[in-house]
């Protein structure tokens, strides 16, 4: 990893796994993505091998990418611990994450527990001190909405999301069920949270084809990231590249953000899948061709810089 310029303690900052860093270093960006990935919902499909993570990591790196963005939150078998080196050993950047998914891929004594903890508590701890004992500091909150709804869960996890938000700076990025839902999560982090709307980060938005509903979710100012392809969303995964020209067209181009999101060990290049080479092999000549070679460079490079560097307090 090549020479940062030295940053000024108040100035934005991209919050790595090997310390924080200018956003202008971030380079070529995967802005969803997932290096370890564990849940009942996924069952014998794990991201756990290690040394699958680091060809994963250098393949990406092979094909041009310099940085990472993890999404994994709490409870779903980061292994934090192993970031810094991976990192390390590969070159490549990369951005942990605290936050929980939603209440089905944890067990109901795990969320009694984190309840009795205090989940802001929790997140805030992650962001600054660390994951567990690892020393490890996330770089964002993830949380996730539901279909066309948000239910109890969701709404204490984002309101927890946004006070750990106000207590670090720390972006929050949003798993929207199948797509849908950006409105009313928009309307809770925002609206009543008081979170600013650019240190939101949608994702999947893209697998609700409905692009005046995209350009209502980026007219808020918060960042929309686009992801894919993968087998659960193939139906859905052809329309993205019209998401990104439409929302071009509108003007949101410094809001877009694109990602892999590989969640399961078969999605991984290095098993045969698509993975995280797939974004800059594949995806990027193809977006090359609908909107430019200048917006697809800035939406690789300059935005995911712009979405997760931050002023850390
Ligand atoms: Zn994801």
């Amino acid at each position: 990893m090549n020479g940062s310029e030295p940053r000024r303690a108040d100035a934005p900052a991209v919050r790595t796994v090997l310390g924080d860093i200018s956003p202008a270093d971030l380079g070529v960006c995967d802005a969803h993505d997932h290096l370890f990935l564990r849940s009942p919902q996924l069952p014998g499909q794990e991201l756990d091998s290690p040394s699958a993570a680091a060809a994963e990591l250098a393949a990406f790196r092979e094909a041009g990418g310099r940085s990472v963005i993890q999404w994994t939150p709490h409870g779903m078998g980061r292994r934090a611990g192993l970031l810094p080196e991976l990192s390390k050993t590969t070159g490549v950047r990369v951005v942990a994450a605290t936050g929980l998914h939603q209440a089905v891929h944890y067990s109901a004594e795990s969320l009694e527990q984190l309840r009795a903890y205090g989940l802001a508590a929790l997140f805030v701890r992650e962001l600054t001190a660390g994951i567990g004992e690892s020393g490890v500091r996330a770089g964002l909150i993830k949380v996730a909405g539901g279909f066309h709804g948000l239910d109890a869960h969701a709404r204490w996890t984002m309101t927890a999301a946004a006070e750990a938000h106000h207590a670090t700076g720390a972006p929050i990025t949003v798993h929207l069920e199948l797509g849908t839902g950006a409105l009313d999560v928009l309307d809770l982090l925002c609206g009543e949270c008081g979170v600013p709307p650019h240190r939101v980060v949608l994702g999947h938005l893209n697998r609700s084809p409905d692009l005046t509903a995209h350009l209502r979710a980026a007219e808020s100012g918060a960042y929309v990231a686009l992801d894919g392809p993968s087998r659960a969303h193939h139906a859905t995964d052809w329309r993205m590249p019209d998401a990104v020209r439409a929302l071009a067209d509108a003007g949101f181009g410094d809001r877009l953000l694109l990602g892999g999101d590989t969640t399961t060990a078969g999605a991984r290049s290095v098993h045969g899948g698509p993975g995280m080479p797939h974004l800059l092999r594949r995806v990027r000549p193809r977006l090359v061709t609908d909107v430019g070679e200048e917006l697809v460079e800035q939406i690789l490079t300059v935005n995911p810089g712009q979405a997760f560097g931050v002023r850390w307090t």
